[in-house]
């Protein structure tokens, strides 16, 4: 059976929720090995969770702790690029898996220069041939293709599967590697500081999305009636980008094809037309509910029920019947 290389986002001890997706497809191709960019100790927090999600081998960086260089070059995308390349080369020649964030799509076009390898990013799925598909022009196209090469990298679209954790856990052994000093390496992070903190809810760790278009009419409705009504649901705040362009709300709440893509069970669209481009990134979302005065928005064609009225009118009411059910 192939080795499957995952490589783990974490942020401030926690990891990040596409690594059960990951697993999850990565599971269906071959043995898992996880990449913790980090010391054993921080992999032995992640280890329980690694086993559920199946995963055999964590490889960490031994001694990572005693290291002299600043802890800012943790943010430095060629060496998490090189502490890859370096295990994967020796111990583990097999497809290599990322998220297909920001981050994770630099270290997989970096990793594959330095293998020598194809790489196909913004994958929603792999077959067991290794085959990828990508969904692409807002959607409306999918396309299979192919990598050549010993180690071909895929990063999956976050939200693109619905994770699971493995029927059988798998042994999530610790392998500790040497650590690469920095002066090993051209450039390095002066400075790392990350966005500010926001009390809401992330919009991928959470079972509900309302989400506000331009519909909406000006910053302050969102609010006084959207943010009430995540509220009373315990759902996150998504916008499009017409909102963000707007300047009405920060950007990483946008959904869509430059936003994120997410899978929530529900998904309630209040005053969003519904274009290709902030679809593609709620394919696969459970049940979504369309609130609309325009009875031909597009966004009615996907949604499985459809509010044809004035959202002013209906969101207040909407949050007031829903609290006095709590
Ligand atoms: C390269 C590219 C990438 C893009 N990426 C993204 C992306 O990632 N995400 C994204 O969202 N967009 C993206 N867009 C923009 C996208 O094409 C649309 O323009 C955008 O999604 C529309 O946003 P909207 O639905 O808020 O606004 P609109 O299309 O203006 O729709 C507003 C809706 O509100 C309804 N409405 C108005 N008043 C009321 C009311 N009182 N009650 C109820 N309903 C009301 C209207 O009927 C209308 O349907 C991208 C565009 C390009 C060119």
């Amino acid at each position: 059976m192939s080795n499957i290389n995952v490589f783990v986002e974490h942020y401030d001890g926690k990891l990040s929720p596409s690594c059960a997706e990951l697993c999850t497809v990565a599971r269906e191709l071959g043995e898992v090995n996880a990449y913790v960019y980090g010391s054993k100790e921080q992999a032995q927090v992640f280890q329980e969770t690694l086993a559920a999600l199946g995963v055999q081998r964590i490889f960490c960086y031994e001694d990572y702790e005693n290291r002299e260089e600043d802890c800012t070059c943790d943010s430095l995308i060629s060496h998490q690029a090189q502490f890859l390349q370096r295990i994967i080369c020796v111990f583990s020649i097999g497809p290599v898996l990322l998220s297909a964030t920001a981050e994770g799509n630099e270290i997989a076009g970096r990793l594959a220069v330095r293998m020598g390898s194809g790489v196909l990013t913004d994958v929603t799925g792999i077959d067991t041939e290794g085959i990828g598909e990508q969904s692409i022009f807002g959607d409306r196209i999918i396309t299979h293709s192919a990598v050549k090469g010993l180690n071909p990298v895929y990063t999956l679209r976050p939200g693109a599967v619905s994770p699971r954790i493995a029927a059988v856990p798998g042994a999530a052994e610790l392998c500790e590697v040497m650590f690469i000093p920095r002066e090993h390496l051209g450039g390095h992070v002066v400075s790392f500081t990350p966005a500010p903190p926001t009390d809401r809810p992330e919009l991928s760790q959470v079972k509900t999305v309302v989400a506000a278009g331009r519909g909406i009419g000006k910053e302050q409705h969102l609010h006084d009636l959207i943010e009430p009504l995540a509220d009373s649901l315990g759902a996150a705040v998504g916008v499009t980008r017409d909102v963000v362009d707007l300047g009405w709300y920060p950007t990483q709440y946008q959904i869509g094809h430059t936003g994120v893509s997410i899978s929530p069970d529900l998904y309630l669209a209040v005053g969003v037309s519904g274009a290709n481009h902030h679809t593609s990134g709620i394919q696969s979302s459970g049940t979504i509910i369309a609130i609309n005065n325009d009875e031909d928005a597009p966004i009615f064609q996907i949604a499985d029920l459809g509010v044809i009225g004035d959202l002013f009118t209906i969101i207040p009411e909407l949050t007031k019947e829903i609290q006095t059910r709590l």
